[in-house]
């Protein structure tokens, strides 16, 4: 067995327990290997032991690795970066998700951009929930209004919402989040996911209601250190 078969396996081995330990399904939640830095060799062998869905972060990158495993039925490719407006396209055309909007003009550019054979585009807004300046995401007093807009765009369909928790933080932020999303599931009953929870914080996220954990070391490996999470 090579280490990602056995890293995966342990990382699925985790989920459960964790999800056990706070009375959780753990089918309830998704796991998104995050494959950054990581080659299509690599991601094929996730793909052996069972793994369908990726995540990676810079757009060039990962559209050669899509368009190189065509062939391979049943990959969902999740887009987790920082996105800048004119690589929109690219997104709209090559992935099944994008976890992190962060403002109108980029949500609209994806609407527009969604290819009409393709089913809308799955979207989770970003929340930079302890407000921390280096990081994207919005502020959580304007999430009611760019949840609206999106609502109102046939060619994304919204999900949820996503956020990286400062490393040391409180566990505070996780609660919040939790909150967050019940507090728009008032509102917009369909949304399902909470994108929450790395490496490093698996048992925290999955404790405050997570959905979809996006995971790269655990299974592939640490990375060089100048590709560490934008
Ligand atoms: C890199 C990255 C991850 C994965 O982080 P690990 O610590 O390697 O598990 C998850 N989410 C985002 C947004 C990332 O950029």
């Amino acid at each position: 067995m090579t280490s990602i078969h056995h890293n995966l396996r342990q990382t699925r081995r985790r989920i459960s327990i964790s999800a056990r330990n706070c009375e959780r399904n753990p089918e309830e939640i998704t796991l998104v290997a995050v494959s950054k830095n990581k080659s299509v060799s690599q991601i094929k062998e996730a793909i052996a032991e069972g793994q369908t869905d990726f995540g990676e972060n810079y757009v060039q990158e990962a559209v050669e690795k899509i368009r190189t495993m065509l062939d391979y039925p049943g990959l969902r490719w999740h887009f987790i970066g920082t996105l800048q407006s004119n690589k929109s396209r690219l997104v709209a055309e090559n992935f099944d998700w994008c976890h992190t909007i962060d403002r109108y003009q980029l949500a609209q550019r994806l609407h527009e951009q969604r290819p009409l054979h393709l089913p809308p585009l799955n979207v989770l807004i970003q929340i930079n929930i302890d407000n921390e300046e280096t990081k994207s995401g919005i502020s959580l007093d304007q999430l009611n209004a760019l949840a609206e807009k999106v609502m109102g765009m046939p060619r994304l369909c919204l999900r949820g919402i996503m956020a990286m928790p400062r490393p040391s933080g409180s566990c505070r932020s996780y609660t919040k989040l939790a909150d967050v999303l019940i507090n728009l599931r008032s509102k917009y009953p369909m949304l399902d996911t909470l994108s929450l929870g790395m490496s490093d914080d698996i048992d925290e996220a999955i404790a405050a209601g997570s959905t979809m954990l996006r995971i790269g070391t655990s299974i592939f490996g640490a990375r060089p250190a100048h590709s560490l999470s934008p």
